[in-house]
């Protein structure tokens, strides 16, 4: 068994119903098990700001699946949730983004692991130190370390 950490986003059609049934989802996985969910959490968009909020949260699943096949497990949730491809940093109905697998680091043209900007989004590292306070993200050190260095990114825990 592998634990994977995966990053869940959503600012389109619903967010906090987009983000809950993604984690029933990903509970649903073969081979896997969901060890453990976050809480919601709010933030604003980066890159492209003229878009609603984003709801966040960070799932962990054990899985024995390899991770380009865990990667086309969740690419397929993306498309039952209706997500199109437009442009970098558009509004998305579901995003699901492969964190951390297991210690493994991948480079290949379909899959960046870790995450490859993981380290610079507190939406990502508050949830995910939430779940794994002791979180290691090779190549990049501990993900509480990140955390720290960041600049004040506004995200809130919704309750
Ligand atoms: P972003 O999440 O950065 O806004 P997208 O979700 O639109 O961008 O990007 C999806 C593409 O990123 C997919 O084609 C997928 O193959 C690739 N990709 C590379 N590494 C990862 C990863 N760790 N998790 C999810 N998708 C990844
Ligand atoms: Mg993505």
């Amino acid at each position: 068994m592998t634990p994977a950490y995966i990053g869940i986003g959503s600012n389109l059609a619903d967010p906090r119903a987009q983000v809950e049934r993604a984690l029933d989802e990903l509970g649903e996985i073969a081979r896997s098990r969901l060890a453990a969910r976050s809480a919601l959490y709010a933030s604003a968009p980066l890159g492209y700001e003229a878009q609603p909020e984003f709801v966040n949260a960070v799932a962990r699943l054990d899985t024995e699946l390899e991770a380009f096949e865990l990667l086309s497990e969740l690419q397929a949730i993306e498309s039952r949730h209706g997500r199109r491809r437009s442009f970098a940093n558009a509004p998305r109905t579901l995003d699901l983004d492969l964190l951390l697998f297991g210690e493994q680091r991948i480079a290949a043209p379909q899959l960046v692991v870790p995450h490859p900007r993981m380290h610079e989004r507190a939406f990502v590292l508050l949830p995910l130190l939430e779940l794994a306070p002791d979180a290691h993200i090779p190549g990049r050190g501990s993900a509480a370390a990140c955390a720290a260095a960041l600049p004040g990114q506004k995200v809130e825990r919704l309750g």
